[in-house]
C-alpha cells in the first residue's frame, strides 16, 4: 500500500475544491446586486455542503481502508519474522547458541548429498571436554552451563565462516567441515585443542580445560551413522590414549 500517495490525492482533492469554492463566492461577490443572487448564494452554499459531507465520509472511508491494510501488513511481517526466529530456534542449542543435534542431521545428508554428486571431500571432528564431570561436582551445574558456553564460544572464534559447529550431547561437541580433506581436518583440530588449552576459560572462576578429539572424512558409499562411528572411534582412541589430543 502507496498511503502516501493516497493522503496526498485526498488532500488534493480538498485543495481543489476549496479553490472552487473560493472563485465562486468572489465570483457571486461581483454580482451581488442582481437578481436571485441570495438564491444562488444558498443553492451553492447548499450543494458545497452535500459535497464536502460526501467527499468527506469517502476519504474518511479511504483512510480507514489503508490504515487496515497498513496494519494487515505490519502483521504479516511480523509473521514473517516470528516463523523465521521459530525455525532459527528449531535449529539452535538454547544453551550455547550453536547448532543442535536436529540442524546437524540435515547438515550431515546435506554435505553427504553434496560429496556424492561432487566427490569433493568433507569432515567431521567429535570434540568431548575432558574430565567435564569434575566441574560440575566442584562448581556445581551452573559454573558447567557456563564453562559449556564459553567452550562453544572459543571453539566457534577457532573455526572459519564456513565451519558449522554444533552441540552434538551434554559436553560433546561436532563440527563440520566442509570441503576439507583429512588432513586439514587434523590442523584444524590441532587448532582448537591449543586454542583450549592455551588459557582457561573466562568463567567465575576461571576454568582450565583440555578437549580430546576425533576426526573423520567422509569416504565414498559411507551412511553419516558410519562416518560418526568412524569419528567417535577416534574420540575414544584419543580418550583412551591419555585425552588432550588429537586422533583419527
Ligand atoms: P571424559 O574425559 O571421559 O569425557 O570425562 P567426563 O567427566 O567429561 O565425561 P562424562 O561423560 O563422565 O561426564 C560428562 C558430564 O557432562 C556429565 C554431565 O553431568 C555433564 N553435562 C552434560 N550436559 C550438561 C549440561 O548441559 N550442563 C552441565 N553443567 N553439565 C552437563
Ligand atoms: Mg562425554
Ligand atoms: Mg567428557
Amino acid at each position: 500500500v502507496n498511503a502516501q500517495v493516497y493522503v496526498s490525492y485526498i488532500r488534493g482533492y480538498y485543495l481543489q475544491s476549496g479553490l472552487m469554492c473560493s472563485i465562486s463566492v468572489l465570483g457571486l461577490a461581483r454580482y451581488a446586486n442582481q437578481q436571485y443572487t441570495v438564491d444562488l448564494i444558498v443553492a451553492f452554499s447548499v450543494f458545497q455542503v452535500l459535497m464536502f459531507y460526501h467527499s468527506s465520509r469517502i476519504s474518511n472511508r479511504v483512510r480507514e481502508g489503508i490504515a487496515l491494510q497498513l496494519s494487515n501488513a505490519a502483521l504479516a511481517q511480523q509473521l514473517r519474522g516470528l516463523r523465521t526466529k521459530v525455525r532459527i530456534d528449531a535449529a539452535t542449542d538454547a544453551l550455547t547458541g550453536q547448532g543442535n543435534r536436529r540442524a546437524l542431521d540435515a547438515l550431515l545428508k546435506q554435505q553427504l548429498e553434496f560429496s556424492v554428486s561432487t566427490g569433493q571431500p568433507f569432515s567431521i571432528l567429535m570434540l568431548d571436554i575432558d574430565f567435564f564431570k569434575k566441574i560440575n561436582d566442584v562448581h556445581g551445574h551452573l559454573v558447567g552451563d557456563e564453562a559449556l558456553r564459553s567452550f562453544a564460544q572459543r571453539v566457534r572464534e577457532g573455526l572459519r565462516q564456513g565451519d558449522v559447529c554444533t552441540r552434538y550431547g551434554g559436553e560433546e561437541f561436532l563440527i563440520v567441515l566442509p570441503l576439507t580433506p583429512l588432513q586439514t581436518a587434523l590442523e584444524v583440530a590441532e587448532r582448537l585443542r591449543l586454542a583450549v588449552e592455551a588459557e582457561p576459560l573466562p568463567t567465575t572462576p576461571p576454568l582450565a580445560i583440555t578437549v580430546s578429539i576425533g576426526a573423520a572424512t567422509y569416504k565414498a558409499e559411507q551412511t553419516v551413522d558410519a562416518l560418526m562411528a568412524a569419528a567417535d572411534a577416534a574420540l575414544y582412541m584419543a580418550k583412551r590414549s591419555g585425552r588432550n589430543q588429537v586422533q583419527s
